[in-house]
């Protein structure tokens, strides 16, 4: 089960992963809380101002089934403006004790992006999780935060400099991605051969085409999309331990076969 603010979010964060899964017959269900209405409306998408949120929602719907995920929730949050309290919390409890999934996924804490939403989605995820754990029997066993690894993006930096495409994270866009260091991920997933669903997905927000899928030239998808990374809130992450590949790592027998 993943947790997002924004239609969007989930194709950059967990797209590879969803496809991957879901392709073993792993069922996933995405939980967005707003519908993106304050977002960027990208010429030729046809959304007005005032239908920007059900086309995203409609698009979220769209990248989501790339991937094999046709279980997507709004809860219907205002774009810009969610905020940690308890009803927003209960909507995600809720979801955990109706679909018991063994793994959740949101955002690492600072939302990669430092946007509010994301950072509250990030806070009341794991708030959601502690307590879905805390009642017991059917609780997730493993949170799991997005995040990007600090050589993840020096690398991008490097080779986007070297070909002359956009920066990956201008320093001077108060909403250009972070990193996270390299020691604080604890997993991270190998999804070369779900690269082009991932693409699609991020096609898929029409909307959104002005972002980074809109440049980015085919032969940097492998690096940009083939990895998605990710730090471990439960059970805690060490410093220095294996390093998982696959976010149904602890689920899988010897030959690979999720349990
Ligand atoms: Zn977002």
């Amino acid at each position: 089960m993943c947790v997002f603010a924004h239609p969007d979010d989930e194709a950059y964060t967990v797209a590879g992963s969803l496809a991957k899964l879901t392709d073993e017959g792993i069922p996933a269900t995405v939980l967005c809380f707003t519908r993106g209405e304050a977002g960027m409306i990208a010429d030729g998408s046809g959304a007005t101002r005032e239908t920007l949120g059900e086309v995203r929602e409609g698009e979220l719907r769209a990248a989501c089934k790339t991937v094999g995920v046709t279980d997507v929730r709004i809860v219907g949050t205002p774009d810009g403006g969610t905020a940690v309290t308890p009803d927003n919390i209960e909507a995600i409890v809720g979801a955990i004790r109706e679909l018991r999934p063994r793994v959740v996924v949101t955002m690492e804490p600072e939302g990669v992006t430092r946007h509010p939403d994301h950072i509250a989605v990030s806070a009341m995820t794991t708030d959601a999780f502690a307590i879905a754990r805390d009642a017991g029997d059917g609780a997730p066993s493993r949170l799991y935060y997005g995040a990007i690894p600090a050589s993840f993006l020096d690398a991008l930096m490097t080779e986007s400099r070297r070909l002359g495409l956009p920066s990956f994270a201008d320093p001077d866009d108060p909403l250009a991605p972070r990193s996270a260091p390299d020691s604080s991920i604890a997993c991270v997933a190998d999804v070369p051969r779900w690269v082009d669903r991932k693409a699609e997905a991020l096609r898929a927000h029409r909307t959104q085409a002005t972002e980074m899928i809109a440049w980015l030239p085919e032969e940097l998808y492998a690096q940009v999309l083939g990895a998605e990374a990710f730090q471990r809130r439960w059970p805690d992450h060490v410093p220095g331990a294996p390093m998982e590949d696959d976010l149904f790592a602890a689920f899988r027998d010897e030959s690979g076969t999720v349990r």
